[in-house]
């Protein structure tokens, strides 16, 4: 695998193709925007210069990286070149399905098309196309020139070559496959989320404030980050449409999103992306 195409240029997107050109993989950045690719590119290049004042690379390999990125606006242009594609579009199943399906139809027969989705099942975006067992989860965490662990998320179609060629490539870029089956929610976030829920709830109950929740869970539970500011981070609406996506899956009412989360999110607080969640930023 030389060549990857990257669906969505946007938080992740930008974090996954960061990755793949500073290990000399040729990548096709794609998305709709073209306003979000020179977000994109200014963003890659900022956090490449951060990694070369601490030293981790030098000015010439950042170059050489970012000669191995191109940008492009459409599927159509960006994919047919391409060993595997990565999408990493917005997180919502009608967009992601058409753009599966018009992968599909423009990808080489041998390539992969491997999904970043939260939430959304692997099976569903496999049926979206006309080769369900080329088609994986790769769940990269943010952010992701970070963060080492890489979600691996086989639906009943992948074939088990195409999950062994997507855990030797992420060793490949240095980071950590750990596979698990489609289920709602992966593993990651069905257990995050719950207790993301859970902290705010708490909180709604009057149990405690907001950073004394959080500084029980950093000193107790030696956390980075406590969970109300965890969810500020990831977004509101994103943490919302998770537990929804949970509570459908499951039919279980423990995965139901909290009226105070839910009214939050009514009312445009979403967290950092909005300068204010349970914080303000
Ligand atoms: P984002 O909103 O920052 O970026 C999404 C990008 O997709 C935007 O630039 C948008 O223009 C582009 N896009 C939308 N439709 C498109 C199309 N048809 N073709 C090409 N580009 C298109 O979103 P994000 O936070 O980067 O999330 C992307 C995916 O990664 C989602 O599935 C999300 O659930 C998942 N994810 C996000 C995080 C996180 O912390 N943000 C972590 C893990 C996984």
């Amino acid at each position: 695998m030389e060549k990857i195409a990257v669906i969505g240029a946007g938080t992740m997107g930008n974090g996954i193709a960061h990755v793949f050109i500073q290990k000399g993989f040729k990548v096709n950045l794609i998305d709709t925007q073209a306003a979000a690719l020179e977000k994109a590119i200014s963003t890659i290049e900022k956090n490449m210069d951060r990694q070369i004042s601490k030293g981790v690379i030098t000015n010439e390999e950042k170059l050489a990286a970012l000669s191995n990125l191109s940008t492009y606006t459409s599927i159509e242009t960006g994919v047919p070149a391409a060993d595997l594609v990565i999408e990493a579009a917005t997180e919502n199943s009608t967009i992601k399905e058409s753009i599966f399906t018009q992968i599909d139809q423009c990808a080489k027969p041998t390539a992969i098309i491997a999904s970043n989705t939260s939430s959304i099942s692997i099976a569903q975006l496999a049926a979206a196309t006309q080769r369900p067992e080329k088609v994986i989860g790769m769940h990269f965490m943010n952010p992701v020139p970070v963060m080492k662990l890489v979600e691996i998320i086989n639906c009943n179609a992948t074939d088990p070559e195409v999950t062994e060629a997507i855990v030797a490539l992420t060793k490949k870029i240095n980071k950590v496959p750990c596979v698990v089956k489609d289920f709602p929610g992966f593993i990651a976030n069905r257990i995050l989320m719950p207790m993301i829920n859970e902290a705010i709830i708490a909180y709604s109950e009057g149990v405690s404030d907001v950073e004394t929740i959080d500084q029980i869970m950093k000193l107790g539970m030696a956390h980075p980050m406590g969970p109300l500011q965890l969810a500020d981070y990831i977004g509101l609406d994103v943490c919302k449409s998770i537990l929804d996506i949970m509570y459908k899956g499951f039919g279980n009412t423990k995965y139901s999103p909290c009226p105070l989360l839910v009214s939050m999110v009514e009312e445009g607080k979403l967290g950092v992306k909005t300068g204010a969640g349970f914080y303000k930023y």
